[in-house]
């Protein structure tokens, strides 16, 4: 049995990891690090650095805080010999991963980079599918309403903080699994809003290594009906993906409608990784995001009032 601590008790971890650990065999929740909140039954301690310090016996942490803070959370606790889970996007920049990765290794500890949309059921099947039948072109909208679903997280347009690419690197988590070739961003643009750090909208455009198109459209301020839709043209039709991965069609026709159940796999995956002392970090969404900023025009955009 795997003796979890969560740290931040923010929107995911209520929403998500919470019942996906209640629901997962091999572990449990034993402790929280909350600047602000407690949970009934469960030990708290306002920090990572308390918890550690404290005689509450832990396996692993699962850092459900913002990117920006949370390299040091894990370093923290790899160099105390805990497993960590990281939520997604894995870190605020690329290169603070590769000194985690080499100290779970060295300590034989497991470090797991989230990436949850890679767990909706129709990545998998939309995988196989296009093995088998080679992509010709792709389109991605990722179109949310930031207010409805990040209310009152400022840390999304600070730097570091990925602004619309906070949903959309899940739409580059999807399309780094499918996709049977690499694929290299050839343009993109950024629209930063005038009094904030992070874009709110981006249009990119890639290539893959045999030269099919892939054109990503992600906007934060779309309102009435939400937007998570991948479509490949193949040979055999039109795939598309929607809400996220959760829905799969071909030509129209549904495939696949299956119930959520990204954190339980997460959760799953987790444990599996413990028992085999193993580690899954694949950097490759997170790449993407930061050639977009290397590569983006950057366009300066109205100013965003939370
Ligand atoms: P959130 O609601 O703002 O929660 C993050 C929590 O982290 C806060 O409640 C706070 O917890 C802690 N925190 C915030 N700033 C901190 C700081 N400077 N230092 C230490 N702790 C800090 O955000 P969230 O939506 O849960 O997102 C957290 C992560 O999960 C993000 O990387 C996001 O991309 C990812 N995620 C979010 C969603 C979603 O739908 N919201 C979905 C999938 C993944 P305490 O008050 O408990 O300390």
């Amino acid at each position: 049995m795997i003796r979890l601590a969560i740290v931040g008790l923010g929107k995911i971890a209520r929403d998500q990891h919470l019942p996906a650990i209640e629901k997962t065999e091999g572990i449990e929740l034993v402790a929280i690090a909350s600047r602000n909140a407690t949970l009934e039954g469960v030990a708290h301690f306002t920090s990572l650095d308390e918890l550690l310090a404290s005689d509450v016996a832990v396996d692993a942490v699962a850092l459900c805080t913002p990117p920006q803070v949370r390299r040091e959370q894990a370093a923290l606790a790899l160099s105390h010999g805990k497993h960590v889970l990281l939520e997604k996007p894995p870190g605020a920049t690329v290169s603070e991963l590769a000194p985690l990765v080499a100290a779970a290794q060295a300590s034989g500890k497991t470090l797991f980079a989230t990436w949850h949309s890679r767990f909706a059921p129709a990545v998998e099947p939309a995988r196989a599918f296009l093995a088998e039948h080679a992509p010709r072109a792709v389109m991605v909208e990722w179109k949310e309403d930031v207010r409805v679903w990040h209310p009152g997280q400022d840390w999304i347009f600070e730097p570091g903080g990925l602004g619309v690419f906070d949903p959309g690197i899940n739409a580059l988590s999807i399309l780094t699994r499918i996709l049977p070739n690499p694929f290299f961003l050839t343009k993109a643009s950024l629209g930063f809003p005038a009094n904030r750090d992070a874009p709110i909208e981006a249009a990119l455009d890639f290539a893959d290594s045999t030269g099919v198109p892939i054109r990503a459209e992600l906007d934060f301020l779309q309102t009435g009906p939400q937007t998570w839709d991948i479509h490949v043209e193949t040979g055999a039709g039109r795939l598309t993906l929607s809400l996220g991965g959760s829905r799969l069609f071909l030509d129209g026709k549904a495939l696949i409608e299956a119930p959520e159940a990204e954190y339980p796999g997460i959760y799953k995956h987790f444990v599996d990784l413990v028992a085999r002392g193993a580690g899954d970090v694949d950097l490759a969404p997170l790449q993407h995001v930061a050639d977009a900023f290397l590569l983006g025009r950057r366009i300066v955009v109205a100013p965003f009032e939370g």
